[in-house]
């Protein structure tokens, strides 16, 4: 079995930023990632970030992704990265699996950081199993990552931020975005993105859901209906969109299995975007030694995530006695940083979802 200080499941923002704080401590860290590359969503994300200079705004997705592996190489010595590998449970022995290229390896760390990210909510309709029916996160993948374009005509589904980004990627692709229909009053994404869509001639329908998806062998058309304040559909509001292509962005959900299987303390908190572990300041979960940081911690931002992997990945390091000089200082420093982030309207939501999450 092999042995390692810290594990730490997941290379997106939150779990790179956690191995460059841990290993920057001094500890010996094991990143484990299911993709055969590092990166998590920054991978296809073409549009420049929001945020603060801390947090790399005004840089694109896929660029901080390299600048955080780059700063992570400098700790080569003690950092081993392990890609295509899978976690596929944690024991109460403390081992770890792992499945790599077929085979399965045990590992055992001292600490734990899980930061597996999300995955993507879903809508039930008739037909939503059609070909052709994917999640947006999906659709970006195919297309940023893979140069696959799925399709022709999209009718996108949610205006929150996800939705809006990746109906302009799409349009950037060539591809014709026949409508964004969202069931809230109101458009959830930063207006900027919505007014640069609308410029482009795309309606944006608020307090309209999917009613029926057709086809025969894969999406052809998609009848959608009007709901009223209550989310109950108006009947003759129907208008059908001809589409091969549909995109659900309504949401994530944090992606906390492994955490639910150790045992760890959770709570249903709507917020966070659904069941999110219990976790004190220095994101420990109630159970000793186990961290988490990112989306599995709560729905939020990339800039969130990176700044709450640092802060897990110090206070891990810490717990096995690694001093980075300024500890103080820097623990102090990731939590202004988040503060700072989360002092905006949308950062009230995240505020009251965090104080029903911290033990
Ligand atoms: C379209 C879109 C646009 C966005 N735009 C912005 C933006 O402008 N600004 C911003 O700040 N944020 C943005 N975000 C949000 C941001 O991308 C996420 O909040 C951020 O990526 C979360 O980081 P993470 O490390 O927690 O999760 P992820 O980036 O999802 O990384 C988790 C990683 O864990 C791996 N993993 C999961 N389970 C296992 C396992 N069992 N074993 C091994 N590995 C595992 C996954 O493969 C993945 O690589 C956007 C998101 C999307 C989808």
């Amino acid at each position: 079995m092999k042995m390692t200080e810290i594990a730490i499941i997941g290379g997106g923002p939150a779990g790179l930023s956690a191995a460059i704080s841990a290993a920057a401590s001094g500890a010996r860290v094991t990143l484990i990632e299911r993709d055969d590359h590092l990166g998590g969503q920054l991978k296809k994300q073409t549009h420049m970030f929001f945020g603060s200079k801390k947090q790399y705004a005004s840089t694109r997705g896929i660029d901080i992704g390299d600048i955080l592996q780059e700063q992570l190489a400098q700790y080569k010595d003690r950092v081993e990265i392990l890609t295509d590998a899978t976690v596929i449970g944690i024991y109460e022995d403390g081992v770890l699996t792992i499945e790599q290229n077929d085979k399965y390896m045990k590992l055992k760390p001292q600490r734990f950081i899980v930061a597996t990210g999300a995955s993507e909510k879903f809508l039930t309709f008739p037909n939503n199993d059609l070909p052709g029916i994917y999640g947006a996160g999906a659709v970006q993948t195919l297309m940023n990552v893979y140069g696959v374009k799925p399709g022709s005509d999209v009718l996108m589904v949610g205006a929150g931020n996800i939705g809006l980004i990746v109906s302009y990627q799409l349009m950037q692709a060539g591809v014709n975005v026949r409508a964004i229909i969202d069931a809230a009053p109101r458009i959830g994404g930063y207006l900027v993105h919505a007014s640069k869509i609308r410029r482009m001639g795309i309606p944006i329908l608020t307090s309209h859901t999917v009613k029926y998806a057709y086809g025969k062998d894969s999406l052809e058309k998609v009848t959608i209906w009007q709901v009223d304040e209550r989310f109950q559909p108006i009947p003759g509001t129907e208008q059908d969109i001809e589409a091969d292509v549909m995109c659900i962005s309504v949401g994530l959900s944090p992606l906390a299995e492994l955490l639910w299987q150790i045992g760890c303390k959770m709570a249903f908190v709507p917020e966070l975007g659904g069941h999110v572990p219990l976790r004190n300041e220095n994101m420990e979960t109630s159970l000793e030694g186990i961290y988490i940081a990112g989306d599995v911690a709560g729905i939020e931002e990339a800039s969130s995530a990176m700044v709450e992997g640092r802060l897990a990945g110090l206070c891990a390091a810490f717990s096995l006695g690694y001093k980075a000089g300024n500890y103080e200082e820097l623990r102090k420093d990731c939590l202004e940083q988040l503060d700072s982030l989360r002092s905006g309207p949308v950062g009230e939501k995240i505020l009251k979802g965090l104080a029903k999450a911290t033990a």
